[in-house]
């Protein structure tokens, strides 16, 4: 503990997202004295549900990784104030893929049906299979410590793990080698090769995918009724019960520092607010490339973010339907299917897509209606360049998007179009505008082979009292690291204090 550094010592927060708000959370339960700075009106940076039409759309949510106990995630959720009371709803397929050559292929998130879908569709690829089914059921067994920052575990913690972990770490560190893309290639049968083409973002990892069916099939990925809007209200009541502060509307521009310590922050209006410590919880790129001056920053900082691919922004498609799909069975990440025409989109070139029909979340949609989105890979420059051109021809562009994916959802289920009550498309530009993610990303940085072998630094060297945060600095992104390492950070400068960390408040 520094000589001034007082009792009850301040921490200001960059950006009110699950990350932000995690910190926010186990700051107040440390006993630090937190205010959340956000620029925006709300809090749910990328997790963020809105009201349409007399629609709840969920931005984000589609599986919340720690949902049933038996990990530290779960556990995290639970300090949280995720958890309690929440209802989960369990899928039992991950995804399905409509206009195969040799029809549908439903994949369950049970590894054992998985793997029959897969080898009744495919006895050519059995060898593939076998080992793609053995890798999850290996990543399912796994149970990687994550209820402390990784700096916090000394080589007895490490030695432990390399033993008890071997099989997942073995299996993380060959999947973790190849794309999804080449693991496609991989496959002799046409329509799993299109399977694993389409799944997901092609350069991300095949470990990433497997893991992600791990916790699937462990039943671990379950989806929080009431979307991206009930999950931030639960944390952020969390944090308000702590007593916890939050500054709406006020845009962080500088961390100030003074003799190699971060005293507090600069918001854009000029304002100046002192503070013990400053956590980061935004954007990574704003952080060391506006916020901070190169002179604090580790070089290997800024290799690493040469390096890495981030996650691309999104085209996300919502639209309300006057519909309740009758028959349609959902699953995690949707229906996937042939769109009516392929759409040709800067650098993405979209033959397919899911979509997301939210017939088992009645909350989010009038009865008798249901809510529909896709999520597609946008090419940031492609969007912002048509913007700048003519605000008329990105209009234009949006709406030919639309029109497309809702003639596709016609086709497949034979007259929903004209019981549409409202669709939107978000692009690349709203996401920029709205959470000042790095090119509009969604999820910062993604799982690609590069990205296992990197570590990215969360504070530095040269700067005492700055702690990062958030989806950029843990590749793969999505909550979970979102909320670790929004706890990881409170973590630290506990043990820098000398102070002993609590996972919930000491009554
Ligand atoms: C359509 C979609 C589906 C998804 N599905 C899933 C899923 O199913 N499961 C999953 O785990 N993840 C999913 N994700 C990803 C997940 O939502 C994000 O990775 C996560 O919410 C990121 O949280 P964060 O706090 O790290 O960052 P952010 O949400 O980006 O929060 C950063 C906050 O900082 C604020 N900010 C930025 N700059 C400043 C500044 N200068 N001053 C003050 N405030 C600032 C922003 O406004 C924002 O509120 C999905 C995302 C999308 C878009």
């Amino acid at each position: 503990m520094t000589p001034s550094t007082p009792q009850k010592p301040t921490v200001a927060i960059v950006g009110g997202g699950i990350a932000g708000l995690s910190a926010g959370i186990f700051g107040r339960i440390n006993g630090f004295d937190t205010t959340i700075y956000e620029t925006n009106g709300k809090l749910g940076g990328v997790c963020s549900g809105w009201e349409r039409s007399g629609y709840n759309v969920n931005g984000s949510v589609h599986w919340l990784v720690g949902s049933a106990p038996g990990n530290d995630l779960y556990e995290l959720w639970k300090q949280l104030g995720v958890i309690e009371g929440n209802t989960f709803y369990n899928h039992d397929a991950f995804v399905e893929f409509r206009d195969l050559e040799s029809g549908p292929l439903r994949l369950d998130t049970d590894a054992d049906r998985l793997e029959k879908t897969l080898l009744d569709r495919a006895p050519e690829d059995r060898e593939l299979i076998l080992k793609f089914t053995e890798g999850i059921r290996i990543m399912a067994r796994s149970d990687f410590p994550l209820d402390r920052s990784f700096e916090l575990l000394n080589p007895w913690d490490w030695t432990k793990i390399l033993f008890r972990e071997f099989p997942a770490i073995r299996t993380m560190a060959h999947w973790g080698s190849m794309s999804l893309g080449d693991f496609a290639q991989l496959f002799k049968n046409r329509d799993l090769r299109t399977v694993f083409q389409h799944f997901w973002t092609p350069e991300m990892n095949v470990a990433f995918l497997m893991m992600q069916f791990g916790y699937a099939s462990a039943g671990s990925a379950g989806y929080p009724l009431g979307g991206s809007a009930a999950l931030i209200e639960r944390l952020e009541h969390r944090y308000r019960t702590l007593e916890g502060k939050v500054a709406l509307q006020s845009r962080v521009s500088k961390i100030a520092i003074h003799n190699g310590r971060a005293q507090g922050i600069q918001l854009s209006d000029g304002t100046e607010i002192e503070a013990d410590f400053v956590v980061t919880a935004c954007d990574g790129h704003s952080v060391l490339y506006s916020m901070l001056d190169p002179e604090w920053i580790d070089p290997e900082v800024f290799t690493a973010y040469e390096i890495l691919k981030p996650f691309p922004s999104l085209n996300f498609f919502s639209a309300g339907f006057r519909s309740t799909f009758q028959g349609y069975r959902p699953s995690i990440a949707g229906l996937n299917v042939a769109l009516t025409e392929t759409l040709e989109l800067g650098r993405y070139a979209h033959p397919r897509t899911a979509f997301n029909i939210f017939t088992f979340d009645p909350t989010l949609a009038p009865s008798g209606r249901t809510l529909v989105t896709a999520m597609l890979d946008a090419d940031y420059d492609y969007w912002d360049e048509l913007y700048r051109r003519e605000p008329r021809l990105y209009q234009a562009e949006r709406e030919r998007v639309a029109r497309v994916l809702i003639d596709s959802l016609d086709r497949t289920f034979p007259d929903t179009a004209p019981s549409l009550d409202f669709a939107d498309l978000a692009t690349p530009l709203t996401y920029r505008n709205w959470t000042g993610n790095h090119k509009g990303s969604y999820e910062g940085w993604l799982p690609t082979p590069e990205a296992m072998k990197l570590q990215i630094p969360t504070h530095f060297t040269r700067l005492k009292g700055l702690y990062m945060a958030g989806h950029w600095v843990a590749p793969g992104g999505g909550m979970p690291p979102a909320a670790y390492t929004g706890r990881d950070a409170i973590q630290l400068i506990c043990r820098d204090l000398g102070r002993i960390f609590d996972f919930v408040e000491q009554i």
